[in-house]
C-alpha cells in the first residue's frame, strides 16, 4: 500500500510570513505567473483573470484584487510559494484571516 495520499505539508510559519509579502505590490509577479492563487477564497485562477488593481500609484507597483472574492489576497506562482496546493493557501488563509483574534 501506499501512503502517499494521505501525507499533508504542514509549512513553516516563516515560509507563512514571507509568502504574505507576495500578496502586495507584485504585478510584475503575478503578469509573469501561469496560475495565482487566493488565500481567502482559496481558489486559483489565471492572472488574466484579474481585472482590478488597487494601489495604481504605488511605486513598488499595483496591487491585484481577486476576481472571485475581490480581496487583495492573491499569491501569483511565480512567487516560487506553492499556491496551487490548496493546504498551502489554507493556512494562509488561517494564519492571517482567522489566527489572530
Ligand atoms: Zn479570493
Amino acid at each position: 500500500m501506499t501512503l502517499v495520499g494521505i501525507i499533508m505539508i504542514t509549512y513553516t510559519k516563516e515560509s507563512i510570513i514571507a509568502a504574505h509579502k507576495c500578496c502586495i505590490f507584485h504585478q510584475t509577479q503575478i503578469m509573469q505567473s501561469t496560475l495565482c492563487g487566493c488565500f481567502h477564497c482559496m481558489s486559483t485562477f489565471s492572472p488574466d483573470e484579474i481585472i482590478e488593481w488597487t494601489d495604481q500609484n504605488n511605486p513598488l507597483g499595483p496591487t491585484a484584487f481577486c476576481p472571485k472574492c475581490a480581496i487583495d489576497s492573491v499569491i501569483g506562482s511565480s512567487s516560487g510559494f506553492p499556491i496551487s496546493d490548496i493546504n498551502f493557501l489554507r493556512q494562509m488563509n488561517q494564519y492571517w484571516f482567522k489566527g489572530r483574534d
